[in-house]
């Protein structure tokens, strides 16, 4: 970026001045405004990089993501029985507008546990230079859904480069660690995808790896390829499902349903993310 006072500067020495009518006196001067122009031009370069550290260049900068916190507290309100209880057809199976969710064995709800890790990471990506939406903008007993068919259908409006769906198993208690879900071969709906999240997932299992999240025990190399996911079969953007751990496992439940489990596992995300998108 050009300054302006290098710009007014580099005028005056064509300007007549008697004072400088003598070569020696107008040599010094021209010597004093380049020397001014270059400080300048130095001190705006200063600025400019300051400037820029927020959102750097790095590779999620001006990224479009949508981050999915899975279900919604209120999906188990009885009062919400009707608008749960729609139903669509996704490519392979009539399936439901939304599920309650799994909890911990002393009650830590799923949807509590994706809302805060979906807000953390939201943060992050936000701090690299990301634009995120979130598919829900409360965590609340008193709202249902959005159905999921929903939800992707807001990563295809966006044009979301990513849409990653935050969520947590409920397997038997001998399972734990991560693993992700990505969208499988479904003729006539999700041709568009597999390929980019293929390579989604693989980013997200090397982020959430590097990043120390424990790696799943019973789903082989962390990745289970579904073509009977709704989510993932209404996306035409790329996309996955994380499954971020077994909250019936006494050790992931311990991370879970901590603070510094949260950021850890935001971190992973962010981690697969920034390796998704240096990698494209
Ligand atoms: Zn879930």
């Amino acid at each position: 970026m050009e300054s302006n006072t290098a710009r007014a500067g580099s005028r005056y020495p064509t300007q007549a001045h008697p004072f400088f009518s003598c070569a020696i006196s107008r040599l010094f001067y021209v010597f004093l405004l380049v020397s001014l122009a270059l400080m300048a031009t130095v001190f705006t370069g200063t600025a400019a990089n300051t400037t820029g550290q927020r959102s750097d260049d790095g590779p999620l900068s001006g990224k479009v993501i949508l981050l999915d916190p899975g279900h919604q507290l209120g999906n188990s309100n009885p009062r919400f029985s009707q608008q749960m209880s729609q139903k669509k057809f996704n490519g392979t199976t009539v399936k439901g507008c939304n599920t309650t969710g799994t909890a911990t064995n002393s009650g830590y709800p799923e949807a509590t546990f994706n809302w805060k890790v979906a807000r953390q990471l939201k943060r992050m990506l936000e701090e690299k230079g990301a634009r995120v939406e979130l598919t829900r903008n409360s965590n609340s007993r008193e709202k249902w859904g959005p159905c999921v068919w929903d939800r992707a259908k807001q990563a295809n409006r966006m044009g979301a480069d990513a849409m990653i769906s935050i969520h947590a198993d409920g397997a038997p208690s001998k399972g734990r660690g991560f693993f992700v879900l990505a969208p499988g071969l479904v003729k006539g709906w999700t041709e568009d995808v597999v390929r980019p999240g293929r390579k989604l997932a693989r980013a997200m299992i090397e982020g959430m790896t590097t990043a120390g999240a424990p790696p799943s025990n019973y789903i082989s190399n962390q990745l289970m390829i579904s073509t009977n996911t709704t989510g993932l079969n209404f996306s035409d953007v790329p996309t996955v499902t994380v499954e971020l751990g077994n909250m019936r496992n006494a050790s992931d439940a311990r991370r879970m349903t901590s603070v510094t489990g949260q950021r850890k596992y935001a971190t992973g995300l962010l981690s697969g993310l920034e390796t998704y998108f240096a990698k494209r």
